[in-house]
């Protein structure tokens, strides 16, 4: 896992400047219930040079949202956290999807407050009805798409204590988005995805799978698990040549799966996820990798694997 208090590289223009549907929301922390969270370029992520966890705080019990246990595997989670493309715009998924039946009772994941609940407008997409708790100064939880809401603000809430059920309000199936944020501003509507953080960094599970590799007969194929969507870079190296391929120009592609492409000379062919990770096979038109490193957003190394 990224090691939390690294700075976060700049992200091109291009991926941050596409506004959000939400943007017309004028309640606190409301954009960021969005699943699509996004845009706001320049601003300065949160966690520059100081020593903060993302995960639980030490000792802190901590539940999962719909099942109140510590050992819900990452699999059960049907649409992960990252990079997406919607039909027509860049979009990033600021959380995860837990699938579940209509009804099924939703539990904060950790002790905190209440500090926003947002009803449904009856639109087919969006956050829905939503309730946003948050755990300490800076660190939130949101649960999105639930059929009934069973707090109002201010409430207190234990951890496993009962909040909503769930439903598909501004949703098209029945699932729990679950956000999770870090040094989300109580105060302002900033709208960042920098401030997301991956779910399954705080919540039990196992340990987190790794992206693996393997060489083909004129390229390499990644093996991406679903738990691990913070690539930012994968470059090819060999023949005395380089490529470096931008995984947000993958992740645009499609989602489920990946629509084939060529970028920078390298041919890109996604599988669909099965068993919670999908192939990524890379494939040189004009020379043969023999080495290839991937980097996270985070700058750290993911993987660093020679013929
Ligand atoms: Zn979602």
């Amino acid at each position: 896992m990224p090691a939390p208090g690294q700075p976060l590289p700049d992200f091109p223009l291009g991926y941050l400047s596409i506004r959000s549907t939400f943007v017309g929301f004028a309640v606190l922390g409301a954009a960021l219930l969005s699943s699509g969270a996004c845009d706001s370029p320049g601003i300065t992520p949160p966690s520059s040079g100081e020593e903060t966890t993302v995960g639980p705080p030490p000792g802190a019990e901590i539940v999962w949202p719909l099942r109140l246990t510590d050992d819900v595997d990452a699999d059960s989670v049907s649409f992960p956290y990252g990079p997406r493309a919607l039909a027509t715009r860049y979009d990033f998924h600021a959380g995860i999807d837990l699938p579940a039946s209509p009804g099924t009772p939703v539990y904060s994941v950790l002790p905190g407050r209440v500090v926003l609940v947002s009803r449904w407008d009856g639109s087919s997409t969006g956050p829905g009805n939503a309730v946003l708790v948050a755990h300490s100064e800076d660190r939130s939880t949101s649960y999105l798409h639930l059929r009934e809401i069973e707090v109002v603000e201010g409430d207190s809430l234990e951890m496993g204590e009962r909040l909503g059920t769930v439903g598909q309000t501004g949703a098209s199936t029945p699932h729990l988005h679950l956000g999770y944020f870090v040094g989300l501003p109580r105060d302002t509507r900033v709208r960042d995805e920098r401030l997301s953080r991956n779910p399954l960094e705080l919540l039990p599970h196992g340990e987190p799978l790794a992206v693996t590799g393997e060489f083909t007969g004129q390229g390499v194929t990644l093996s991406v698990p679903l738990q691990q969507m913070t690539i930012r870079t994968i470059e090819l190296s060999g023949e005395g040549d380089s490529r470096m391929l931008d995984y947000y120009e993958i992740a645009a592609r499609g989602f489920n799966p990946r629509k084939e492409q060529v970028q920078n000379r390298v041919h890109i062919d996604a599988g669909r996820p099965e068993d919670g990770r999908f192939d990524l096979p890379l494939n040189p038109l004009d020379f043969t990798p023999d080495r290839v490193v991937v980097t996270d957003i985070y700058g750290e190394t993911l993987l660093d694997l020679s013929r």
